[in-house]
């Protein structure tokens, strides 16, 4: 991962944001990110499609000093080390994220996680927001999260 500019930046932020994919009208398929034409069958007639942000970690790495994408570096150089999943979400794609509120005894292949909202980082004067991926809450710690 490099350098994202302002106008590439400014055009996936309904991907980025909330997670909007491209359904293909042809086989079904939802393409994330948005390609030109359908990874699964090849042809170029899609639809958005809203994507529920639930999913599986897949697989998983904690990047650490010297292994920082450009794009994380002064992340990785304020934080330290953090942890990044490849998410595949309930509707099939699969996306590269990071990982958040999520102890790092928690984290496995399989977990179930969701996604949530976060400043990911700051570049060009312009705050770049996205998706980040936690473990998922059950229904119980839910209400209790909620309840006054
Ligand atoms: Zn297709």
């Amino acid at each position: 991962m490099a350098y994202v500019s302002i106008p590439t930046y400014s055009r996936s932020i309904p991907e980025r944001y909330a997670l909007v994919g491209a359904r293909c009208k042809s086989c079904g398929a939802i393409n994330l990110p948005r390609t030109l034409s359908c990874l699964k069958c090849g042809e170029a007639n899609f639809e958005p499609a809203k994507l529920s942000g639930r999913g599986k970690v897949y697989c998983y790495t904690t990047i650490s000093r010297g292994g920082s994408p450009p794009e994380f570096s002064m992340q990785q150089n304020l934080v330290g080390s953090y942890h990044v999943a490849v998410v595949e979400l309930e509707e099939g794609p699969k996306i590269v994220a990071q990982m958040t509120d999520c102890k790092p005894e928690e984290l496995k292949v399989g977990l179930s996680v969701e996604a949530t909202f976060r400043r990911i980082y700051e570049d060009e004067g312009m705050i770049r927001y996205g998706v980040k991926f936690r473990p998922a809450r059950s229904i119980a710690q839910a209400n209790l999260i909620t309840k006054p």
